[in-house]
């Protein structure tokens, strides 16, 4: 069993005989002959008005019933035995009645409202007996205090043993502690119930002195119906408190939609804040890093770089190096393995990049091919370049891409942070030339030095000049002679470009070609010199008539190769200066067309196409091309120098011409030989049977007035050199396996 349950079992059990007690008390001790008309009609009025007159007041627990004035009205008149069982009887009925009207109540309740009822009413009996003694005396004595003392004595005694009765069981029911609580809590309201009672009681009393029953009745009708005006009344009063009770719970429900409301609305605030947060701090890491990599980019370098300067200037013991890098062939690789190998490739070489530095330094990529290093508290300059060389070793290890094997290698140039540069900026390009360094001079890493600095801005100056020298018309071009080397008779020139300085003089090839190619320059210009060249020799083949027919041969630079309007620019020159299309040589090295060789045989087919004459030149100098030759639509090779100059101390050189002029044989192309410079390469290549020689033995290259005087004379090398021996060379048409120098 519960074991509140089980509490409130011993607490009716202790109630029981007390009850009892009282029930038998009074069923003993009433007179048989007060049991008149009065007493059946306070029976009657008292159970009706317990049922049907019971008021609740507002804003206190308790009930106002004129039952209870009516019990102390019995025990007044009729003594405490009539007025145990009138309490016994009442609180009966108006629990069963309440039972009828389908409130759940249980039976244990009741028996405890009745024990309850019956031991208050008999404990006041008991008082006032001890107080007053018989309160018919008290009555008939007509003294009016100690009425009133007998009332307050009465209602004291009902209230006092009732309230602490029911609140004993309440804590009981409701498992509280404190009994003071509950009773302050549920019981003190029915103070008012009880005083109220005594005094009706009382009023009742003195009324019944004065007057009779059919009085009594008028002045019972009459307190009916101010009862009942103050039940309306307290109704009313009921229904507004009600009202504002439900206006004020709307009200509180309204507030507590607004707090929820405003909690909604704080919550999306914090929500967007974040988001917010989060987009900042995107835009943040997007503007600070490079996308494919996720390396720092070039800003995010050279905020640092600025802050590790800021350093130096205010601790020259700091110490830190600028590593500049950039991708050896990675244009190569990139063309013909296809962008996302390339890409791929890039984040390797990050990967690579990364792993090697410490948390200090900082390794960022700039664009495409090209990324930097900032080495942080290097104790000796040695340490940066020890690293470089490690890193130039470790990223020239090959790649394994989609399970193929990728090979890269990088260019470094160093610059040292010190205090007097006055930009981050200036560190980086000081490390770019240095870079460009290394790869000039086929080193892995370079340190920039003063020097270069100048040689740089000299080139940047000769990078503006060379813009304005087109539009000047600063260009001119010599024409080395090209000789057929079976009977020394000229058969045509190489037109080689000068550029005439307004400053610096006469300025040669090797200078300015690299710049024009890396600024685009080389298109416009080479626009140029092929007009004048094409003009030119129309102008000499018009003079020396159709005798000798002569043609020109004209470089045309890698960068210019790969340009989609190179043919329609051949074919206006063509038509511009009506010059025989076959009369026009283009030379390409090796290298321009072996870069996307695919693309070259289509280009080159395509220039085929004009009529003019295509040379590869430096043969053998560049890639190995020896498996594409046949496939190129060319007419002829120019043997570099370098193997003719090297002919008569080196058999082997002298076995490459061989080779190569055997190859050009047996592919039907013709063979021009570079740099002649001795009586002897000529023999040696005149018996090899190669057909066209060039090189200072026979001219160096001459501006337009100069080749005028030689074009008078076109049988002086005839006079000079002997002539060709009679027996055709050994092995001639043999093939032997070829090593071409890389
Ligand atoms: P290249 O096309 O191989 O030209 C031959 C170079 O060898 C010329 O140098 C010529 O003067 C030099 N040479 C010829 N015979 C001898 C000799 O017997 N001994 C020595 N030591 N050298 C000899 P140059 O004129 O300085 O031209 C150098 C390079 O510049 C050319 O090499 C060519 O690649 C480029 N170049 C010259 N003119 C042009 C041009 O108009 N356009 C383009 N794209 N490149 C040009
Ligand atoms: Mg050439
Ligand atoms: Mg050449």
């Amino acid at each position: 069993m519960d074991p509140k349950d089980k509490k409130i079992n011993i607490f009716l059990a202790v109630l029981a005989p007390f009850s009892l007690a009282a029930l038998a008390w009074a069923l003993m001790g009433i007179p048989a002959g007060r049991i008149d008309t009065g007493v059946i009609t306070l029976t009657v009025l008292t159970v009706f008005c317990s049922c049907y007159l019971r008021i609740q007041l507002p804003r206190v627990n308790t009930h106002l019933t004129i039952s209870d004035a009516l019990i102390m009205l019995a025990m007044l008149i009729y003594g405490g035995e009539i007025a145990v069982l009138l309490a016994i009887v009442e609180t009966t009925a108006a629990s069963l009645n309440i039972m009828r009207k389908g409130v759940p109540i249980k039976v244990k309740t009741i028996f405890f409202n009745v024990m309850t009822n019956a031991i208050a009413v008999f404990a006041a009996a008991k008082a006032v007996w001890f107080i007053f003694g018989s309160t018919d005396l008290v009555l008939q004595r007509g003294d009016f205090t100690s009425f009133i003392w007998l009332l307050t004595v009465m209602a004291a005694a009902l209230f006092a043993v009732n309230s602490g009765l029911v609140a004993v069981f309440s804590a009981i029911k409701q498992n509280k502690k404190s009994l003071w609580k509950v009773w302050t809590d549920n019981c003190f309201d029915a103070v008012l119930m009880y005083v109220v009672g005594a005094v009706m009681a009382g009023i009742i009393v003195k009324a019944l002195e004065q007057i009779n029953l059919y009085l009594f009745t008028a002045v019972v009708l009459f307190f009916g119906i101010i009862y009942l005006t103050f039940r309306r009344f307290v109704e009313d009063l009921k229904k507004t408190v009600e009202k504002a009770k439900q206006a004020e719970r709307e009200r509180a429900e309204q507030a507590e939609e607004h707090v929820n409301e405003l909690e909604h609305y704080v919550a999306e605030l914090e929500r967007s804040g974040a988001a917010l947060q989060e987009s900042h701090e995107n835009f943040r890491h997007a503007a600070y890093h490079d996308a494919l990599t996720g390396l720092p980019n070039r800003n995010f370098f050279i905020d640092t770089l600025k802050g590790l300067l800021q350093q130096t200037r205010e601790n020259s013991e700091s110490d830190f190096a600028v590593l500049f890098l950039d991708l050896n062939r990675f244009k190569t690789i990139n063309d013909s393995l296809g962008h996302s190998m390339g890409d791929r490739l890039i984040k390797n070489v990050a990967k690579r990049l990364s792993g090697m530095v410490r948390e200090e330094d900082m390794v960022a990529r700039f664009s495409g091919d090209k990324f930097g290093v900032i080495l942080s508290d290097l104790l000796t300059k040695e340490e940066a370049t020890s690293f470089a060389d490690r890193l130039a070793k470790r990223l020239a290890e090959p790649y394994t891409l989609d399970g193929r094997q990728v090979f890269t290698s990088a260019k470094i140039g160093i610059a040292y942070g010190n205090s007097k540069y006055p930009e981050a900026e200036d560190i980086l390009r000081d490390a770019d030339i240095a870079m460009y360094y290394s790869k000039d001079n086929e080193e892995n890493y370079v340190i920039f030095d003063q020097k270069m600095h100048i040689r740089a801005v000299t080139r940047l100056q000769l990078e503006t000049d060379l813009r304005f020298a087109i539009e000047r018309n600063e260009f001119e071009l010599y024409y080395q002679p090209i000789v057929g080397l079976e009977n020394s008779s000229l058969v045509g020139f190489e037109a080689l470009v000068r550029w005439n300085h307004p400053q610096r003089g006469l300025v040669p090839p090797n200078e300015f070609i690299p710049i024009s190619e890396s600024t685009g320059l080389i298109i416009p210009m080479t626009i140029q010199i092929l007009h004048s060249a094409c003009s030119q020799l129309v102008k000499w083949q018009e003079r020396s008539g159709n005798a000798t027919p002569l043609s020109v041969a004209v470089n045309l630079s890698g960068k210019h190769f790969g340009h989609p309007n190179l043919v329609e620019q051949i074919n206006t020159i063509i038509a511009e200066t009506g010059i025989a299309p076959s009369s026009l040589k283009l030379e390409l090295t090796e290298g321009a067309v072996m870069e996307n060789a695919e693309t070259a045989i289509l280009m080159l087919r395509q220039i085929k196409e004009t009529g003019v004459q295509i040379s590869i030149d430096d043969f053998g100098t560049g890639y190995s091309s020896l498996s594409y030759l046949h496939r190129f639509p060319i007419d002829l090779l120019k043997v570099d120098r370098s193997f003719v100059s090297a002919m008569e101390e080196n058999t082997e050189n002298g076995e490459i011409v061989r080779t190569v002029i055997a190859l050009a044989k047996a592919l039907n192309l013709k063979v021009v030989a570079e740099g002649i410079e001795s009586v002897h390469q000529f023999h040696q290549l005149r018996i090899l049977g190669c057909e066209y020689g060039q090189g200072y033995l026979f001219s160096k290259p001459l501006p337009v007035a100069d080749i005028e005087r030689l074009l008078e004379d076109k049988t002086r090398w005839q006079n000079i050199l002997p002539a060709a021996p009679a027996a055709p060379p050994q092995n001639r048409d043999m093939l032997t396996p070829l090593r071409l120098a890389q």
